[in-house]
Formats: structure tokens, sequence, C-alpha cells
């Protein structure tokens, strides 16, 4: 039908009549907070390119957990750091890890609250990668691979080059072909990193976590993980897979927020590339088929239409996280006065939820929520 018969405006002209026809709807139940938790008492460190999120220890999560809570956010998801770091990512599955004490701790202080659980080793790894690093060692000296990676010319021009620049130039042309070789030579062992994984979800649902959510993106890892609980009896533990997790620069706060980035290298080699939507789908069939009881794609709002995708094709749960740089631009740009904060926040919240994720899991959880009552 043509105007004047079709006047969709009608409909907008007031709050009430918009609230009704609303299509999509935010509620505080669909939030699930991030939390980092450190070692250490009454900490509370501000993250400096994410205001508003802080480091916390134990008691001081458990303060913020209370208040989420009390604000009708059922839901907090909880990342480690550690005091100390090594090569198989001990902090992450000890007993005594810092996220077993945080939970333990929650369950006790706010056992009503869904605990769930960050599992990856990044942040437990003194090279900051997810998963046990393999490296191919250099069959020889530096000395000699940076001469290898050189034609003829090259190499003269390092040693006799005309002028001071020229040689410099040569220099840092061979270092830079030398960084290149070292990343290359370095390698993720799939295999033995699901072994740590699922040492680290058993110690985590023991610990009181009750959603077991991996993050790495290891081959098999969601298998693996089922598995263990299983032969641990804890067969009632679900696992939300961070099932399209991209490779992506929105990361950038998190890691200074969790520090966790990788001393050398970057992920690329087991994230996924951002150009690929179906890649996407056969990722998460992958993690439903091994036993995923609720799926995730992150980042979000660059993502939309991967959420969209995957909310078509699949029927399970599907959350979505709105990572620390979603979060860091809005609140930047509000800094400036360049955009209205609340009204953005709640816009970006709508979209992630439109396009059909029906968990999200943002750092505005509370804030958000606040809004909502
Ligand atoms: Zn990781």
């Amino acid at each position: 039908m043509a105007f004047p018969c079709n006047a969709p405006r009608r409909l907008r002209r007031t709050a009430e009549i918009r609230n009704l026809v609303s299509e999509t709807r935010l509620t505080p139940d669909a939030f699930v907070y991030p939390m980092f938790v450190c070692p250490g008492e009454g900490v509370r460190k501000e993250v400096r390119s994410m205001p508003g999120v802080f480091n916390l220890s134990v008691d001081e999560a458990v303060k913020e957990a209370q208040e989420a809570h009390s604000l009708g956010v059922r839901s907090v998801i909880l990342f480690g750091l550690p005091d100390k770091k090594d090569l198989v990512a001990t902090g992450a599955w000890a007993e005594d890890g810092i996220v077993q004490q945080a939970a333990r701790a929650m369950k006790r202080e706010v056992p009503e609250l869904i605990l769930m659980g960050d599992v990856c080793l990044c942040e437990y790894m003194s090279h900051g990668h997810c998963g046990i690093v393999k490296s191919n060692p250099m069959p020889k000296s530096l000395g000699a691979a940076v001469r290898d990676t050189m034609t003829p010319a090259q190499r003269i021009a390092t040693v006799r080059g005309k002028s001071k620049e020229e040689k410099e130039k040569a220099i840092k042309a061979a270092a830079e072909r030398m960084a290149k070789a070292v990343m290359a030579s370095f390698e993720i062992d799939n295999d033995s990193s699901l072994e740590l994984l699922a040492r680290t979800s058993v110690s985590l649902a023991k610990a009181g976590i009750d959603v077991i959510a991996p993050s790495d993106m290891m081959d098999g890892r969601v298998a693996a993980i089922r598995r263990a609980l299983d032969e641990a009896g804890l067969i009632n533990t679900p696992i939300l897979s961070y099932a399209a997790k991209f490779a992506s620069g929105y990361y950038g706060p998190f890691r200074e927020a969790a520090d966790s980035a990788p001393q050398f290298g970057d992920r690329r080699s087991y994230q996924m590339d951002g150009a690929n939507v179906r890649e996407a789908m056969r990722e998460i069939e992958a993690d439903i088929e091994e036993g995923a009881d609720m799926i995730m794609v992150k980042p979000a709002l660059p993502y939309l239409d991967v959420i969209a995708a995957a909310r078509a094709r699949f029927d399970l749960p599907l959350a979505a996280y709105q990572v620390s740089g979603e979060y860091a631009m809005i609140e930047a740009a509000a800094q400036n006065g360049w955009i209205e904060r609340e009204r953005v926040m709640m816009e970006s919240l709508v979209s992630i939820r439109r396009a059909g994720a029906s968990i999200i899991l943002t750092y505005y959880a509370k804030e958000a929520a606040k809004l909502l009552a």
C-alpha cells in the first residue's frame, strides 16, 4: 500500500508506542559481565585503555559481582592475571589459580550468579600465545641465518655500503628478514595444548565455574574438554564455545587488561580471518558436533553479519562478545564529546541483539542494566 495508507510514522509518535512495537528488546539477564581478576587484596586498578574497567583482586571482584547481580546481571565471565607465567600455563589449571580462587569466593558470596570461566592459556603463558609453542630451533647461528636470507649484492651492501645510510638501510632490511624468519619458525602445538585446556576446564569447574568457555581456537578443543569434564563426573557443566573468533585489531585494549599480548608473532595461525563468513559457519558446525552447548561470535559489531548468519543456520543459544576495542572506541569518542555515550552504548547493544545474539558479553553490562531498570 502506498502513502497515505501506509504511514509508519503513526507508530513512532510517542515513546510508549515505540516501545509497544519494538522488535528488539534488551534485558539485563542477557548480559554477561567480563571481569579481570588479579592477585593481592583491595586492588582496583583501572585499565588505561578501558576507562571504567578494572583489574580486581578476589575481594574486590566479589564486591563487583555482587553489585552486577543486584542490578539484574545474572552472569559474569572471569579472566585471570596470574602472578607468575610459564611455558605450560600452570596458573590456568592450578587448584589455587587466580580464577579458581575467585570462583570459590563468588560461589560462596553470590551463589545465584552464573559463573563463566574463559578457558585459554595466553594469559598464563610467558610468551602470550594461546597454546604450547613448539619452536623449530634455528639450525645455525643468528648471523649465518641472516646471511642466508640475503642475496650476494645485499650482503656486500651490508659490509661495504657506499654511504653510511646505505649500510644502515641494508642492516635494517637484514634485521627485518631475520624477524620474519624467526616468526615463521614457531608453531603452536595443537594436540599438546588440548591436554592443558582440558585440565584447565576440569579445574575451573571443580572450583565452581558453571559454564566453561574455551576461547583458544585450537582444533578439537571442545571434544577434548567435553571428554575431560565427563570423565571427571562434571556431566552437567555446559560449554559455551568461542566458535567463530576472528583475529582482530579490536582486541588491543583487552591485551592490556589481561596482560596477554603475544611476545612474538600474532594469532592469525589459529584465529579466524575476518574475511571469511562461510569458514565461520564451518567452525561453528565443528564445535557443535564436538559437543558445544552454546556458541559465540567474537568480536560483535564488525561481525554482525556473521552473527545473523549463525542465527539463521544454528539453533543453539548464540552469544556475541562486544570486545574491548568496541568499548574503548565508544569511550574515547564520548570523552572527546564527539558522540552521546549512553545512546551509542545502547544502540550498539541493540544492534548485536537484533543481529541475532541472545547473550551479549559486554563491559557495559552494569551500566546498561541500570538504564534498563
Ligand atoms: Zn588466548
